[in-house]
């Protein structure tokens, strides 16, 4: 693998991701799930990653750590973990990161599972391959591993197949699997999809907790701002491809800049408002990434926009009032103002 970073300033970011763009081929034409984006993760740091469905926040997670498939797709630009180069290695090459230095926790853990094998023959498996650990050791570590994820009675749990366990452990498997090896950059991509409230809380709660012990580089993605506000360190919010606003979570959340954002702030429950307060939602549609629109992707849905807004696509910049809070917006909210 190819190491690209050697100053002191790059060596503190784990994820180094320049002016990256994952255009796939459909029956339609080029779509550009991800459009020149550039961001870097310093070590030990969490990242949220937010959006709408199809906004490109998955894909982009996916491509960071070159978990697409190739066929029909092209990338351009650079992403590196570490200093590894990602975009353009060989799967085989990517093998080598994947399990031991980068591990991902995936929406669906009965997808990701074997339904098959044993839960704790699974986390031995990955044990086994990549820390080449005698069968018996591995299975004392899976026992360990189930325990360490809050799982009770592990030296029996580990014996079950997936569909004899909830979806909440099952999840707490899949948590179990992606730490085993000790990553140092964890993917947990919408980890919480289909569990019911209170254990979706207990399953981002013990991954933060994991995550802070061990001093691991996360990125959690989302479509939920909630879930991110106590949870990450920095929160980049994706529409149509792009990231459109950036800045560190409570700094995003004290004054939004980009409308879009707004939005999702204002269709997020908040534990702080009066009850029965009316959700209110984003109108319309994302964008069609075939075709999309000149000017800002937002516009025809976007209640501050105005005519320069359909021709002239805002550029991602910094605030006046901080300079690590990115917008890309022609008309901010709260008094931001593009640096010069
Ligand atoms: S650039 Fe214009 S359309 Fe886009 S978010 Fe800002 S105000 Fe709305």
């Amino acid at each position: 693998m190819t190491n690209v970073t050697d100053s002191p300033t790059q060596a503190d970011n784990i994820v180094v991701v320049e002016n990256l763009s994952t255009t796939f081929s459909t029956p339609r034409g080029s779509l550009t799930a991800v459009n020149n984006v550039s961001l870097t993760i310093k070590r030990g740091m969490s990242l949220g990653i937010v959006g709408e469905s199809g906004s490109g926040k998955t894909v982009l997670s996916r491509s960071i750590i070159g978990l697409l498939p190739p066929s029909n797709m092209n990338q351009t630009g650079s992403a590196t973990i570490n200093g590894n180069q990602i975009i353009g290695v060989a799967h085989k090459e990517l093998l080598k990161l994947w399990g031991s230095e980068v591990a991902m926790i995936f929406q669906d853990p009965m997808t990701a599972l074997t339904p098959t094998r044993r839960v704790g023959d699974q986390i031995a498996e990955s044990l086994r391959i990549n820390l080449k650990m005698s069968k018996k050791d591995a299975k004392a570590k899976a026992i360990d591993l189930l325990r360490q994820v809050g799982i009770p009675s592990p030296e029996r749990r580990a014996r079950a197949y997936p569909n004899q366990l909830s979806g909440g452990m099952r999840q707490r498997v899949m948590i179990a699997i992606a730490i085993a090896c000790g990553p140092e950059f964890l993917v947990a991509d919408e980890p919480t999809t289909g569990l019911d409230v209170t254990v979706q809380a207990q399953v981002l709660d013990l991954i933060t907790e994991l995550r802070r012990e061990a001093n691991l580089t996360m990125i959690l993605v989302t479509h939920d701002l909630g879930v991110v506000a106590t949870r990450t360190d920095n929160v980049a919010v994706m529409y149509a491809g792009r990231i459109v606003e950036q800045a560190p979570t409570r700094e995003l959340f004290a004054r939004v800049a980009m409308p879009y954002t707004k939005g999702l702030l204002d269709s997020t429950p908040r534990i702080d408002a009066p009850s029965h307060t009316r959700l209110s939602s984003i109108e319309g549609r994302p964008p069609d990434l075939v075709n999309p629109p000149s000017g800002c992707a937002f516009a025809p849905r976007c209640s501050f926009a105005q005519d320069r807004c359909r021709t002239e696509a805002p550029s991602l910049v910094a605030s006046t009032l901080n300079p690590n809070h990115l917008f890309a917006c022609h008309y901010p909210l709260n008094g931001h103002a593009a640096q010069q």
